[in-house]
């Protein structure tokens, strides 16, 4: 293979075979977050669900941090069995020897994209992996060492019926979650052994559901973010223009010579000043409804809204009416499904921010972030003390267990009826 070799227009980068169309989405040089200075390395400790295993916040959150595996029977099945499959194989030895395949990053990073698209990713970037986005220890304390290039990030969606159905904090919430978790999981490992497999080194990041069960050792948002996928939002998720936050990421690092994408601008930041919705619908309000962003995102560094990670985590595990949370994910007005009619509206929120209000009081008005529990196809089910029961606060309650009184037309029916009612068999 030389540079006069002919490639498909996939591997040249005039078509994709991604399900969205990222050729659309502005291309900017700089991300839209403003970065005030320096951002420091964090200990992996230091995140929310961590802290709250070391108990930093008392007993009830660390029991409940630690009873939150088993809570919901299906987040069980997700994260204690199947998500803990990943982090043994996210890592291996690399082939003695390079692929004969072009060392061209464009060709590569397309064949890359591609890739990840056939293995049922919804959206794949790529960005160089800075220093300050690799966690700098784990939380036994060992130094985390991941100097690779670049860093292949791979999103996953929530199913969007679903969540549509879903209040966003019910027992189904965790469960989207994971669905997303384990198959951005898979196609990471399956990404990185193929890579090894070509001759270069290469880790795939992952949820374990356990702090203690080595998965991430990168963090998500600003790759997210650098990788062209989203942007900072104002609860300080990284938004996809296509999926809002209805998504969950793995990510690939890797010195596989590739062409990092650009950061996009999709109009978010002024559309996310005149929105608010997240914060007045989080039900823990650890949203700010600010109009001015703060200079000290909690990395340092980052110009964001104000956000209290406490109160969310604390909220996600001691949540009485279903596992975790996503409720500012399923109020946003950006996790719509494709259509046209919503792709106008997204090229008006890119081209004429003065309309924002104008969308987001439509958006409110047409019903869009209420629950449909019309749609609910789960069980409400809660692990107590080793038994399965229907949360008291869930309304199978009342769908499951109503005994009303007999209507006189069934008592008279019921008299005139011989023989008992028998089972068909
Ligand atoms: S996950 Fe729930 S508690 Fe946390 S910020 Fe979002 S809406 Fe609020
Ligand atoms: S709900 Fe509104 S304010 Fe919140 S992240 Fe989405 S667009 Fe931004």
């Amino acid at each position: 293979l030389n540079a006069a070799t002919r490639f498909s227009a996939i591997l040249e980068g005039r078509r994709s075979i991604s399900a969205y169309p990222e050729h659309k989405v502005r291309r900017v040089a700089q991300i839209t977050t403003e970065v005030t200075g320096a951002i420091e390395r964090i200990d992996a400790v230091k995140t929310g669900f961590a802290m709250a295993d070391f108990g930093a916040w008392g007993p009830v959150i660390e029991r409940e941090e630690e009873r939150s595996e088993l809570k919901y029977p299906l987040s069980y099945a997700q994260k204690g069995e199947v998500g803990a499959i990943f982090s043994p194989i996210r890592d291996g030895d690399v082939y003695p020897e390079l692929a004969p395949i072009p060392d061209d990053p464009r060709i590569l990073s397309n064949h890359i994209k591609s890739l990840g698209y056939f293995l049922k990713a919804d959206a794949v970037g790529i960005c160089e992996l800075p220093q300050w986005a690799v966690y700098a220890r784990d939380v036994e304390r060992d130094p985390i060492v991941c100097d690779h290039k670049y860093a292949i990030v791979i999103i996953s969606q929530w199913g969007y019926e679903t969540t549509k159905a879903s209040t966003g904090d019910d027992w189904i919430s965790d469960s989207e979650s994971w669905l997303s978790y384990n198959e951005s999981a898979h196609i990471a490992c399956t990404m990185a052994s193929y890579i090894r497999r070509l001759g270069y080194p290469a880790r795939g990041h992952l949820q374990t559901g356990n702090e203690h069960v080595p998965g991430y050792d990168v963090i998500l948002t600003p790759l997210l973010v650098l990788a062209g996928l989203g942007e900072l939002s104002r609860p300080g998720w990284a938004l996809h223009p296509y999926l809002g936050g209805r998504f969950k990421a793995s990510v690939v690092t890797t010195d596989l010579p590739l062409l990092p994408d650009k950061p996009i601008d999709f109009g978010l930041q002024a559309f996310c000043r005149t929105c608010k919705r997240c914060a007045r619908h989080c039900p823990s309000r650890s949203i700010s409804d600010a109009d001015h962003k703060i200079d000290d995102y909690g990395y340092g560094g980052y110009r964001s809204y104000e956000f209290d990670w406490e109160r969310c985590t604390k909220y996600r595990l001691m949540n009485q009416n279903g596992a975790y949370c996503g409720v500012c994910v399923k109020v946003c007005p950006w996790n719509k499904p494709k259509a046209w009619w919503h792709d106008i509206v997204r090229r008006s929120v890119r081209s004429a921010p003065r309309l924002d209000p104008l969308w987001v009081k439509l958006d409110e008005w047409l019903g869009y972030g209420k629950a449909h529990p019309e749609l609910k196809w789960w069980f409400d089910l809660e692990e107590v003390d080793g038994h399965m029961r229907i949360p008291p606060r869930s309304p199978d309650n009342a769908f499951w267990q109503t005994e009303g009184t007999p209507t006189d037309e069934w008592k008279k029916l019921r008299a005139d009826t011989t023989t008992e009612p028998r089972m068909r068999s």
